[in-house]
């Protein structure tokens, strides 16, 4: 692969693939297939044990059709022996040994386009760690990681972009389009905050309306602080929680993923935010692929 330095996504557009059809219809500069089987199978393992993050290698082939590059997993490679637990999961010598062979066997026609691993109830980011693994084992240009919350139902797919992975708008499970929103529901935290700055404006204005002493607003000026770190330290937390690091910038984002999954059609969300549903094609006839596809980049 080229240019491991900052790899795109953009970058295949100067590869040689060989041509193929994207199964379903779908305009989208890089289109991301999951064959069902294989993404059932890596939602049974990630579910297996909701108190283990797995992780597993996904394989399949790059093509080119009219619209562009697109990559198709057909298969993965689960590594069971990656050390997990509390842990964040990572490959270790003996999982390469185990791909690596199945690679030059049963998996000999096709290749590594990425890996998936599972976030049980926190959410769908890549963490300073999933970075580090997504660099230095999977920085193809076409390369994706992609994230599974088994607890909450969602999951998402990271490309790379200008040298940084970000979250895809959607992707395709057979005929079925998995649409990522646009923004993730905002955090609870956010709100908090909005609500201390109308607090903060109106403590200004008593400031004003009532002429206090020095002293006096010296309180007030206390207490808006005492508020303020209190926010502050409950949004670190909140972030620490969910394993979001506020130093890793763009892909650290804490996004919703769609969670509209085969089987999985209960609403049982809690409390959180309904993301869209996703486009569900199946229930008919196959439309016309650019139908399908809400969105185009
Ligand atoms: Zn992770």
């Amino acid at each position: 692969m080229t240019a491991a330095e900052s790899p795109d996504i953009r970058q295949l557009q100067g590869e040689s693939l060989p041509a193929g059809d994207f199964p379903v219809g779908g305009k989208q500069d890089y289109r991301v297939f999951f064959a069902p089987a294989v993404h059932e199978k890596i939602w049974k393992h990630a579910s297996e044990n909701v108190a283990l993050e797995i992780c597993g290698v996904l394989v399949g082939n790059w093509q080119r059709d009219a619209v562009g590059p697109f990559v198709t997993i057909t298969d993965f490679i689960r590594c069971d022996s990656a050390k997990s637990g509390f842990a964040e999961v990572t490959f270790t010598h003996e999982s390469w040994t185990k791909i690596n062979a199945e690679m030059d066997t049963r998996l000999s026609a096709f290749k590594i386009v990425g890996w998936y691993h599972s976030h049980p109830d926190f959410g769908i980011f890549l963490s300073d760690r999933d970075i580090f693994i997504h660099q230095h084992f999977f920085s193809g240009a076409g390369q994706i990681a992609h994230v599974v919350d088994p607890v909450r139902k969602i999951e998402g797919v990271f490309a790379w972009q200008a040298g940084g992975p970000v979250l895809r708008p959607h992707f395709w499970v057979g005929e079925r389009v998995f649409v990522t929103p646009d923004r993730p529901p905002p955090e609870k935290w956010d709100a908090v905050r909005d609500r201390l700055a109308g607090t903060e404006r109106h403590l200004g204005q008593v400031r004003q309306t009532y002429s206090l002493t020095p002293e006096e607003q010296a309180v007030v000026k206390d207490v808006v602080q005492e508020l303020v770190n209190l926010v502050e330290r409950e949004s670190k937390s909140q972030r620490k929680a969910a394993g979001a690091d506020e130093k890793s910038g763009q892909s650290a984002k804490k996004i919703t993923g769609d969670d509209k999954r085969k089987g999985d059609d209960k609403p049982e969300r809690g409390k959180k935010k309904s993301a869209p549903p996703a486009i569900k094609s199946d229930d008919g006839p196959p439309k016309s692929g650019d139908k399908t596809s809400p969105a185009k980049e």
